[in-house]
């Protein structure tokens, strides 16, 4: 028996009633000492004592003097709070028939007389378990609500998450902190608040601790309902089962993002150099880890331009005290100027700048920006009403490739710099010797590719295409060369996708077909023209808007006739907009210039196909001649090609005709127009005077 309220300490106490003196005195053997008993002999005055002080329990004789046991159990249980005391009933043998009337009264048990200790003891014993029971329960529910209203009240944000990690509970400060409701929380897990800056790896970290050391604390950034990325001091803790398993996880966690603003603000005195107002060297390296763990995340590059001026102390020697930070300020002005939205000029120095550009758009993206560089210090700076030329010498990184962490870049970002400053000065060189080499080449070919256009590197060979029977020169093909200043002669076959890439295939066209006009106006003067030139369109460059109208002002001013002009447009350019290729190419038509599909044979389309499209020439792809002697394959096709153009009034040309064996069979076949090294390779201007001339007196 537990005599005692365990939670309490507080003996329970007993109320017993009855009328026959032996019953009390037997209540008193039996349970005084072990609880706290008070016996009366009738009801009113038991009830007196309890409403002066209550009971727990109350062992009532039915048959009382006045007021009966049944009625004081109605009575005790019409006050309030009475529901949990326990009360016994003590019946004779002639009211056994009438328990039902005394449980209806109130009662929670029954004991029949005479009463046996034993019984008295084990009946009371179950009372005060129920008792207990009760109380235990409410006590824990009063602790739980307690706990809600410390939870709800509290300052800090808390989520609780069942083992699934949904979440079952947030509080007030939850809602308040990231904006949503309890509601639009419930049964999602805590990821729909996550920010997007951290990894993968990142959360990885966090569950290992929590689920091997049972918590974790730290500050993570999660965004609010509004799309604000904030941070936040979380901690997460686990609640495990009697098994050890967990069963919940709490979160608390509190909004930070005032404290880190205050520290910002303190942190902006020490992050910007006072000169120039750009980020000094600690806060670009701040900026620059940020980035670097967005490239590790986003799979994209960026780049740091590292530059130092040039001779600086000579200049700042010279000039009088001040000048050189006048000067150094007008450095960052032009830098500035130059710099996009979401890139980051620093002073990292005295005469050095940093520029870290987030996201490269393409390999030549820094080559880009380090040639605007130069071109800003090709013009002088005015100081002390002097002009002053300054150059620099840059070095170039690409991250994450030429280093993963932000001291080892800016190491080797100030190495190429170095590398730059050797080679001459007012240059840039690039980290990685690989880009230095191979990928450079083809940045710098493309930077000097946009300078070829402004300059008109440019020049065209021209090569025969002869009549297959006469062997006559009855056209020939423009074929564009590059003269670089230090490469040499420049393949189209490599700056032609490239001017196609980038767009500047559109203004290149353009200088080509002035050229070729120009060129075969001037064999017109001479007489010796053949009766048409042909000129490549590249599609990119057909289907810009105004090519009609640059067509136009080209014939225009070089004095070009239509008819004379042959245009050759690869198959490619026919599996686009179809209707559009059709109205092109009828305004060309329309226009008297004549058409040619280049390559035949190696794209996409069919004969049957091109029937569609006003087309006067078909060009057999060179790689189908090349061994039309030695394939049974390349026969059939260039047999059925040249029988289907026919039908079609198609005149046909075979490139590519190198031996006479070639040229034979073709012949035999029926192709209409040769071309190839058998009769000539692509000429120089003066050089195909020569040819013409020769074959007009051969
Ligand atoms: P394409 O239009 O198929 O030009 C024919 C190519 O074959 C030329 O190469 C020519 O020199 C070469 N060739 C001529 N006869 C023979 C021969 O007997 N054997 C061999 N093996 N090759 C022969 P090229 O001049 O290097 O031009 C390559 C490609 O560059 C051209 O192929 C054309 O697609 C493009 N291209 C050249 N000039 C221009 C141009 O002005 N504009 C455009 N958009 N593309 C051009
Ligand atoms: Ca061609
Ligand atoms: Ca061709």
């Amino acid at each position: 028996m537990h005599p005692m309220d365990e939670e309490t300490r507080k003996p329970i106490r007993v109320l017993a009633v009855d009328d026959d003196p032996v019953a009390l005195v037997l209540y008193d053997r039996v349970l005084g000492g072990r609880v706290d008993l008070e016996t009366h002999s009738t009801a009113e005055s038991a009830l007196e004592s309890f409403l002066a002080r209550r009971a727990d329990v109350l062992l009532l004789d039915w048959l009382l003097p006045g007021m009966d046991g049944v009625e004081l159990a109605a009575r005790i249980r019409e006050l309030p709070d009475t529901e949990d005391i326990q009360i016994l009933i003590v019946t004779g043998r002639n009211e056994a028939d009438n328990l039902q009337q005394a449980l209806n009264s109130g009662a929670n048990d029954y004991l029949e007389k005479p009463v046996f200790p034993e019984q008295l003891r084990v009946r009371l014993e179950i009372s005060i378990r129920n008792l207990e029971l009760r109380n235990r329960k409410k006590e824990s529910e009063r602790k739980g609500a307690l706990m809600l209203q410390v939870f709800d009240n509290s300052l800090d944000g808390i989520v609780i998450t069942d083992r699934e990690n949904c979440i079952i509970y947030t509080n007030e400060a939850f809602s308040r902190i990231t904006g949503y409701s309890a509601d639009e929380a419930l049964g999602q897990t805590p990821a729909f608040l996550s920010s997007g800056f951290h990894s993968d790896a990142f959360y990885r970290q966090l569950w290992e601790a929590i689920v091997n050391r049972g918590s974790w604390k730290g500050e993570i950034w999660n965004k609010r309902k509004s799309g604000d990325i904030y941070p936040e001091w979380l901690e997460i803790s686990t609640v495990r089962n009697e098994e050890k398993e967990i069963t919940h996880y709490i979160a608390h966690f509190s909004d930070i993002s005032q404290k880190k603003q205050n520290e910002e603000q303190l942190r902006y005195l020490a992050s910007y150099d006072t000169l120039t107002g750009l980020p000094n060297r600690s806060h670009f390296m701040e900026i620059l880890e940020r980035s670097l763990m967005r490239a590790r995340e986003s799979g994209e590059r960026g780049s740091i331009l590292f530059l130092d001026l040039d001779r600086f102390q000579v200049i700042n020697d010279t000039l009088s005290h001040g000048s050189g930070d006048l000067l150094l300020r007008q450095v960052s002005e032009r830098l500035r100027g130059l710099v996009g939205a979401t890139d980051t000029l620093s002073r990292t120095g005295g005469d050095e700048f940093a520029i870290l550009i987030e996201t490269l758009t393409g390999v030549d993206h820094p080559i880009q920006i380090v040639e605007s560089v130069m071109e800003e210090f090709n013009r002088p700076f005015q100081i002390e009403g002097q002009e002053i030329y300054v150059s620099a010498s840059v070095g170039i990184c690409i991250f994450p490739d030429d280093a993963s962490d932000g001291d080892t870049l800016l190491r080797n970002v100030d190495m190429a710099m170095y590398r730059a400053k050797e080679t001459g000065r007012n240059t840039y060189h690039f980290y990685s010797p690989e880009i230095n080499t191979r990928a450079f080449e083809h940045l710098a070919l493309e930077a000097s590719l946009r300078r070829a256009i402004e300059r008109r590197e440019f020049l065209l060979h021209f090569q025969p295409l002869l009549d297959a029977k006469g062997k006559r020169t009855v056209a020939c093909e423009a074929l564009v060369r590059w003269e670089h200043p230090e490469l040499g002669m420049v393949s189209p076959a490599r700056f032609i996708p490239m001017a196609e890439e980038t767009g500047l295939i559109v203004p290149m066209g353009r200088i080509i077909l002035e050229m070729a006009c120009s060129a075969f106006v001037e064999l017109k003067q001479l007489s010796i023209a053949p009766d048409y030139i042909c000129v490549n369109v590249s599609a990119r460059q057909f289907f810009q808007d105004g090519f009609l109208e640059m067509l136009d002002e080209v014939l225009q001013s070089t004095g070009m006739s239509s008819e004379n002009l042959e245009l050759e447009l690869t198959e490619s350019v026919f599996i686009q907009d179809v209707n559009l290729t059709l109205e092109l190419l009828n305004a060309l038509r329309s226009r008297n210039v004549r058409l040619a599909i280049d390559d035949f044979g190696t794209g996409f389309s069919s004969l049957s196909y091109l029937k569609r499209f006003p087309v006067d020439t078909l060009k057999i792809d060179q790689s189908f001649v090349r061994d039309i002697h030695k394939s049974e394959d390349d026969m059939a096709i260039v047999r059925a090609i040249i029988a289907l153009a026919h039908v079609m009034r198609l005149t046909i040309v075979a490139e590519g005709v190198e031996t006479e064996e070639q040229s034979g069979i073709l012949e035999r076949e029926g192709c209409d127009i040769l071309q190839g090294y058998l009769y000539s390779r692509p000429l120089p201007l003066p050089d195909f005077h020569a040819f013409l001339t020769q074959a007009t007196f051969r």
